[in-house]
């Protein structure tokens, strides 16, 4: 490819624009020989500083950039070099945004013995003595209503805040159990009218039911209402698919048979 020259920023110094020599000199005495390619441009950095940008050669670097960073005196011509880094370019492979634990172990990821610990500030979840909507409604927080919970055992510590449920349903109704999946397209009813669907109580139940047919990939999972899969409890084969019924087997109590046996 023929060396092109980039002007990536205005009033880049003319002298250290010129000096691509220097700064190729510059990369190959660290990168060696034949580590770097064409000259792809030049970047100006401040006053009298210019980063040149060398195509890697590199094994493994494909696609990544030496960048040499030139200067000069003032008054002066002669470009001195500040530094040569090898710096990823637009096309170069480079590993994925760092993300913390916490956001990057997926469900799949927890496997037996696996901690999944929660922050003390996850939305998802408020104090267990809470009722209502937080926003909307005033918060009870009874100390005498905890204390009797306690005491007959009822309480828990947290329970699902309004944001944790929207979040929960909103993630049920748009998975393979929701009304979207593939084999709800094609099945002949709905969950909500399937002798399989186990009610649940609560906001959610609105919305969702437990799938209680074994004969079907869904049991045991929360569905949609408006989910639904061949496993239909009013399914039934048309009477001329039904399987032919057999005569009673009759026992000969009269003659026999050889069984072939030595
Ligand atoms: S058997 Fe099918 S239609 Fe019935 S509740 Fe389960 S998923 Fe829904």
């Amino acid at each position: 490819m023929a060396a092109s020259t980039r002007t990536l920023r205005a009033r880049s110094d003319p002298a250290l624009v010129d000096a691509v020599e220097v700064a190729r000199e510059a990369a190959v005495s660290v990168g060696g020989e034949g580590q770097v390619g064409e000259h792809e441009g030049h970047r100006a950095e401040g006053e009298r500083v210019v980063s040149h940008l060398f195509a890697s050669r590199r094994p493994g670097y494909r696609g990544w950039q030496w960048s040499v960073t030139l200067t000069r005196a003032s008054r002066q011509k002669t470009a001195t070099v500040d530094e040569v880094v090898l710096l990823p370019g637009p096309d170069a492979i480079v590993a994925p945004v760092w993300l913390p634990w916490a956001e990057r172990v997926r469900p799949a990821d927890v496997g037996p013995g696996d901690l999944v610990p929660t922050d003390d500030d996850d939305p998802r979840l408020v104090p267990g003595w809470l009722t209502g909507d937080p926003a909307t409604e005033p918060l009870i927080d009874d100390t005498a209503v905890r204390q009797v919970a306690d005491e007959v055992g009822l309480a828990r510590p947290q329970v699902l805040s309004l944001e944790g449920r929207d979040a929960a349903a909103e993630r049920w109704y748009d998975s393979d159990h929701g009304p979207a999946a593939p084999i709800a397209a094609t099945a002949p009813g709905r969950c909500i009218g399937c002798g399989f669907l186990v009610r649940m109580a609560g906001p959610l139940g609105l919305l969702f039911g437990v799938c209680a047919n074994g004969n079907v990939a869904d049991d045991g999972n929360v569905v949609s209402l408006d989910h639904g899969c061949g496993g239909h409890s009013d399914v039934r084969l048309p009477s001329n698919r039904l399987p032919e019924k057999l005569p009673e087997p009759v026992i000969d109590t009269v003659s026999y048979e050889p069984l072939g046996w030595d």
